[in-house]
């Protein structure tokens, strides 16, 4: 069974979303750095779904999807792939609106994110990613069990869900001039930019990439999907290989730009964040700040965020402690 609907979604649907979510998400903290302000001489803004439940924004989309199903969606339960916080979202969510939840997962996934989403109560199905075909098997077990698919980023609830951050954040903070977003597939980003036309018409929102894996930066630069082979990058929440059939559209005639940034500064970042505000995210997490920071060019003197009000989307924390503790250390 797949999900019928894929009218692409309105503001309206992220105002829907929200309402949902009340009670349901944490609303995130908004953080202040004079740290980071004086380096950039701007007034920045951390949104933190770091914070958020399961560890990352994840949870809005995944949520408010399941809280959609019908009855007969809700007792056959829901399927997903996903090796990282999709999976995690996917499981509580269910376990929340008490639905069955597979989760298909690549067998040398890391243990610990296979034991966070069984103990939200999802039973875990592996594959081998070498020999195996991820989609046909997921496709399989759906049609066997009648369980309703559920895409990471490409769907128009999830998308709708994803945009209550950036909601929040513009309701809270009025006036941004700016605002970052990490891509992957374009879910967040796109929610955060039908947010922003109904919330703050001014605010000039920019997509974030790594380096590697910057193949939203050639969409818009194309005019077209551009997909790319599954790049090299510490950011592995965004090593996806192509926007979405929705997402694109909403990324191609609202975002400002699509800029990218490489590890090095994806970890420089990341230190920033646990010394200076004390806050752990994950590599993908920092994509946003490192590209506020690359797009002001502070470091090289550059004032393009002088005097700016600029929003930064810390889009998740779930990192492994032993990477973390490489990436602290370098
Ligand atoms: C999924 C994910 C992303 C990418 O989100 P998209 O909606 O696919 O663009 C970024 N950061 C984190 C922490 C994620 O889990």
């Amino acid at each position: 069974m797949t999900l019928p609907s894929l009218t692409p979604p309105t503001y309206d649907d992220v105002a829907a979303a929200a309402h949902r979510l009340k009670g349901m998400a944490h609303h995130t903290p908004v953080l202040r750095s004079t740290t980071a302000d004086d380096l950039l001489g701007a007034q920045l803004f951390f949104k933190c779904e770091n914070l958020q439940r399961t560890g990352a924004f994840k949870f809005r989309g995944a949520f408010n999807t399941l809280a959609q199903f019908t009855d007969e969606q809700r007792e056959r339960g829901v399927l997903a792939f996903s090796a990282g916080n999709h999976a995690q979202a996917i499981a509580l969510s269910a376990r929340m609106l008490d639905m069955p939840a597979v989760i298909v997962m690549p067998a040398d996934a890391p243990a610990s994110k296979m034991a966070a989403t069984r103990a939200y109560g999802a039973q875990v199905v592996t594959y081998d990613r070498y020999t195996e075909d991820r989609e046909a098997i997921s496709r399989h077990l759906a049609l066997e069990r009648g369980m309703t698919l559920v895409p990471p980023f490409d769907h128009p609830h999830v998308i709708a869900g994803q945009g209550t951050a950036a909601k929040e954040l513009f309701e809270e903070v009025p006036d941004l001039d700016y605002l970052f977003v990490c891509v992957g597939g374009g879910g967040l980003l796109a929610g955060s930019l039908l947010a922003a036309q109904a919330l703050a018409p001014q605010c000039r929102v920019v997509g974030v990439e790594p380096e590697t894996g910057n193949d939203a930066q050639q969409s818009l630069r194309a005019g077209h999907i551009v997909r790319i082979p599954t790049p090299h990058t510490i950011a592995d929440g965004a090593q996806t290989q192509a926007l979405g059939e929705l997402t694109f559209p909403i990324i191609r005639d609202h975002a400002e730009d699509i800029i990218s940034v490489s590890d090095e500064q994806l970890m420089q970042s990341l230190r920033f964040f646990a010394e200076r505000m004390k806050i752990v995210v994950e590599p993908t997490g920092a994509l946003a700040y490192a590209g506020a920071q690359a797009f002001s060019g502070a470091d090289n003197g550059g004032k393009l965020l002088h005097g700016e009000r600029v929003g930064v989307l810390i889009s998740g924390g779930n990192v492994d402690l032993a990477r973390y503790a490489r990436f602290l250390a370098d």
